[in-house]
């Protein structure tokens, strides 16, 4: 077995054993990059030189028996609209083609800190506004378990390069589904954390009281790493971000038995629009979590119908203002056409800079925020967020955790959906009340369609019940063998 095409959790073994050095991994990863990224073109930047360096320096501090965390020499994959200091960020978009910026995310400095290896910049939808990562300003990415499909989004590319063994991890964002769909479209492990969970300073806003940074993998216990290293209170850059009860500690107390864990099935995710293949899959989960000693059974979410107008109407309203800065002036792109004309250049520059699906994001956003409209869209819908903030906290009353479809299909054929904005906001159904609500969700492989593309499921817990969705996945993980699935390529 090649190293790209081992785990996290036994990379670091190996490591830590002195087995394999950094370099050697480093190198290893790169290869497969060259080898597989025509095709899947998961990145938008590859930062090779650094990461050997980053590589050679782990060595050494380990080679002077320092001591090393986890993560320590494992490449990781980030994506593109979290700052890296010196190294392009543009968000997949034209606005942002020449920024580098001055400072790290947070994510990045525990990253840094950690001694992970950078590996890259991974491909999304401009500005995190897609579930296909078609919107990219760059290029699409293809999804490499069938390259003439998508591979989701918008972290699409974070996905890809996991599931390609470009790099064994990767961080990306989720707004509405955006960690948690694509993981389901490529075969690996994604996790939203809960809101607060994981600092927000430095990434990219789209919609700041729905963002959250998360990890992919391809186990469990590779995205519990992960997560490890990046969550924690943040009060100096993101008051948003909490003390969590289970900082740091998720790997190490991950522990597979579901006896007695209640897990409902929300009927309305398994209703009119959920494919054959997503739901058979899904609901064959469920049976393995009963013959484990699981107590399943169906509860109701019935205010789910209302998710995706809260959804689009509150993040498009918060892109609208946090985009606001984009104007041509600070940074970024700027037109060549606008004479002196201080108007012309806000407009032209924002009109040539900001891809389609950015600009209809913002209008909607202006749109519902204007004195006229505002009442009737963007105070309703902060009014049903209450309410299915509600629906959840009731439902975890009765249950552990809810185990749900995470997209209604599995990836599409690229191109099939670019022409309708409707058809491809409805994909996310199943996963924009996690966000809404502020929930933690897990996903992770359950099954293949009858193209052998993947079928993933989502576990949605409590507030800061990342543990108990970690276990039951490992559990599921365990007793399915679906882990580390990488595509042949
Ligand atoms: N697909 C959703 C959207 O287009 C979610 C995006 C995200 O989570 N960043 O808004």
């Amino acid at each position: 077995m090649a190293l790209y095409e081992k785990t996290a959790s036994e990379l670091s073994e190996l490591l830590g054993k002195k087995e394999i050095s950094a370099v050697e991994l480093a190198k290893d990863v790169f290869a497969r990059t060259k080898a597989v990224e025509d095709k899947v073109q998961g990145y938008v930047t590859v930062t090779e030189e650094a990461a050997l360096q980053q590589a050679e320096a782990v060595d050494k501090k380990r080679a002077a028996g320092e001591k090393l965390s986890a993560l320590a020499g494992i490449p990781i994959a980030i994506k593109d609209n979290i700052c890296t200091k010196g190294t392009l960020t543009t968000c997949a978009s034209k606005m942002l083609y020449n920024f580098k910026p001055p400072y790290n995310a947070t994510v990045i400095e525990k990253l840094t800190a950690a001694d992970a290896v950078i590996t890259g910049k991974a491909n999304m939808d401009e500005f995190a506004m897609g579930s296909s990562c078609e919107n990219s300003a760059a290029h699409p990415t293809h999804n490499p378990h069938g390259l003439d499909r998508v591979p989701g989004g918008s972290s699409g590319g974070s996905a890809a390069v996991v599931a390609a063994g470009e790099a064994p991890l990767a961080l990306g964002s989720d707004t509405g589904g955006s960690i948690r769909q694509p993981a389901s479209f490529c075969g690996v492990v994604g996790l939203k954390p809960t809101y607060g969970a994981v600092s927000r300073y430095g990434l990219i806003a789209f919609a700041s009281s729905l963002d959250q940074i998360g990890p992919f993998g391809r186990s469990i216990e590779d995205a519990a790493m992960l997560l490890d290293a990046v969550t924690g209170h943040d009060p100096l850059h993101d008051s948003t971000s909490v003390k969590t009860p289970f900082e740091g500690s998720l790997r190490a107390n991950l522990n597979a038995n579901v006896k007695g864990l209640k897990i409902g099935l929300p009927k309305e995710y398994f209703g009119e629009g959920i494919s054959e293949a997503v739901r058979k899959n899904v609901m064959a989960a469920a049976e393995a979590y009963k013959a484990m000693g699981a107590e399943v059974f169906e509860i109701s979410l019935p205010l789910v119908e209302y998710a995706l107008p809260i959804y689009y109407i509150l993040s498009s309203a918060e892109a609208s203002s946090n985009l606001a800065r984009f104007d041509g002036v600070k940074y970024g792109y700027r037109t060549p056409n606008a004479g002196d004309d201080i108007t012309e250049l806000y407009t032209k520059s924002r009109s040539e800079g900001f891809g389609a699906e950015v600009q209809r994001r913002i209008m909607l956003g202006t749109y519902v925020l204007s004195s006229g409209y505002y009442d009737a869209y963007y105070k309703k819908a902060r009014a049903a967020q209450r309410k299915i903030r509600e629906e959840f906290a009731n439902a975890f009353e009765k249950c552990d955790v809810i185990l749900t479809p995470v997209a209604p299909t599995t990836a599409y054929e690229i191109g099939s959906k670019t022409t309708n904005p409707l058809e491809m906001y409805a994909g996310d159904i199943c996963t924009v009340s996690v966000n809404i609500a502020g929930l933690p969700g897990l996903v992770q492989p359950c099954g293949f369609d009858e193209n052998h593309m993947p079928v993933g499921m989502q576990l949605i817990g409590p507030r800061f019940g990342e543990q108990t969705l970690l276990n039951a996945g490992l559990a599921f993980e365990q007793a399915s063998g679906l882990k580390n699935i990488i595509a042949a390529l």
